[in-house]
């Protein structure tokens, strides 16, 4: 019989979540609107002690609709990590602008400080100052918080902060998510905490919160009739489903601290194995959720085994891992757009893999994962 699937990251409930969306049942807001939203926003308010959240259905809206909140438009440049996953970059096009992409840097995997600079530079030269600068937090991982603000403000570019995949990290003990001049999260299923699908957006201003909730609800006008002098979209949140963040969120910190356990325990597991890294963070002020944790795997010292081969064997007893995200410059559909860097990326996404993360795999799940790979690299656990 084949061993149950274990996912590199799947939903897990506490045990809250039905009572509130009940309540969205009782109370009859079946809506994109309704206490649960509200409740939901003041939670990640509270969470992340800095910022006006406004929840959305997707954190792919939410960067959308940060880009708009910055003042994107078509044909303006907007600067983006190269490596992350497509829904940081797509926002950009729906825009009509263009994504200037760049390298990482190998601290934190994210936005290099260095190629920024270079690109900025270059761009102005080039006739036009990048509008906006969209630095993720990849895995979970704050990127280099405070030298990409430095440059920000010394060019005067706006920062979007995609962390998706970081709430509940931390950088010197503030929260992912607040470091934006506009933020966006995530609750997608196969994030820290789900709200099957969802996202929210964080914005410094309480104005700004209602200039968003105005474009999210299709920029409807104070008006007896329907009056539109914008473009709208809908972006809002349902009420049922902000039922399912609020219970999440009474669960974040143990969701956060299970991530942090599993990082734990590959570093233990691959310890003593050649040519295997386990990624760390440089130093103490970066505090991540772990939302994933990744391996970079070096061929040349493991004998030959690559990232794919550590997939596809873990693949043949039923359980998940995944490449890196692909750069978003080697993407065909992005492939055309500059790039400025050194090819970290690359190196990246050849060694790397991540391995199932999940904050509801279980002793068994873990033993099934350790055996596969110490049996591959040959290690007799003693
Ligand atoms: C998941 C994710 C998104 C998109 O969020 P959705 O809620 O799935 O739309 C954007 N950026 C990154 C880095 C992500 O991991």
């Amino acid at each position: 019989m084949k061993k149950d699937k274990i996912w590199l990251s799947s939903p897990h409930i506490g045990g809250s979540e039905q009572k509130y969306v009940q309540q969205a049942f009782d109370t009859n807001w079946i809506a994109p609107v309704g206490a649960n939203i509200d409740a939901f926003e003041l939670d990640l308010e509270n969470y992340l002690g800095d910022g006006h959240v406004t929840a959305l259905n997707s954190g792919t809206a939410a960067i959308h609709l940060g880009l708009v909140l910055l003042g994107v438009s078509a044909g303006d440049e907007v600067i983006c990590q190269s490596l992350t996953f497509s829904a940081s970059a797509n926002p950009i096009l729906y825009q009509g602008a263009i994504p200037i992409f760049i390298d990482s840097e190998i601290d934190t995997w994210n936005l290099c400080p260095v190629a920024l600079e270079e690109a900025i530079i270059d761009r102005i030269k080039k006739g036009k100052k990048p509008k906006v600068i969209l630095a993720v937090a990849l895995y979970g991982v704050p990127y280099k918080v405070e030298e990409i603000r430095i440059i920000a403000n010394k060019y005067g570019i706006p920062i979007l902060e995609d962390s998706a995949e970081a709430l509940g990290s931390s950088f010197k003990g503030k929260a992912c998510g607040s470091f934006g001049d506009v933020s966006a999260l995530s609750f997608n299923g196969s994030k820290i905490i789900t709200t099957s699908g969802g996202g929210a957006i964080i914005t410094a201003t309480k104005a700004l919160k209602e200039r968003a909730i105005f474009l999210a609800t299709q920029a409807k006008e104070n008006a007896p009739h329907y009056q539109h002098t914008e473009v709208g979209y809908n972006y809002r949140m349902s009420n049922v489903l902000a039922g399912i963040g609020r219970g999440q969120m009474e669960v974040l910190d143990e969701r956060v601290d299970s991530r942090r356990m599993m990082h734990q325990f590959y570093i233990e597991l691959f310890e003593g194995i050649k040519g295997v890294s386990v990624y760390k963070v440089p130093n103490e002020n970066y505090c991540p959720n772990y939302w994933l944790t990744s391996i970079l795997i070096d061929p040349t010292e493991t004998g030959g085994i690559t990232n794919e081969t550590v997939r596809l064997k873990l693949l043949e007893e039923n359980i998940e891992s995944r490449s890196l995200w692909k750069p978003m410059h080697l993407q065909p559909i992005y492939s055309n757009y500059p790039y400025y860097g050194n090819n970290i990326t690359e190196t990246l996404f050849n060694k790397g893999l991540c391995l199932p993360s999940g904050s509801n795999l279980s002793d068994e799940d873990r033993a099934r994962i350790k055996s596969v790979l110490i049996n591959l690299f040959k290690k007799h656990d003693n």
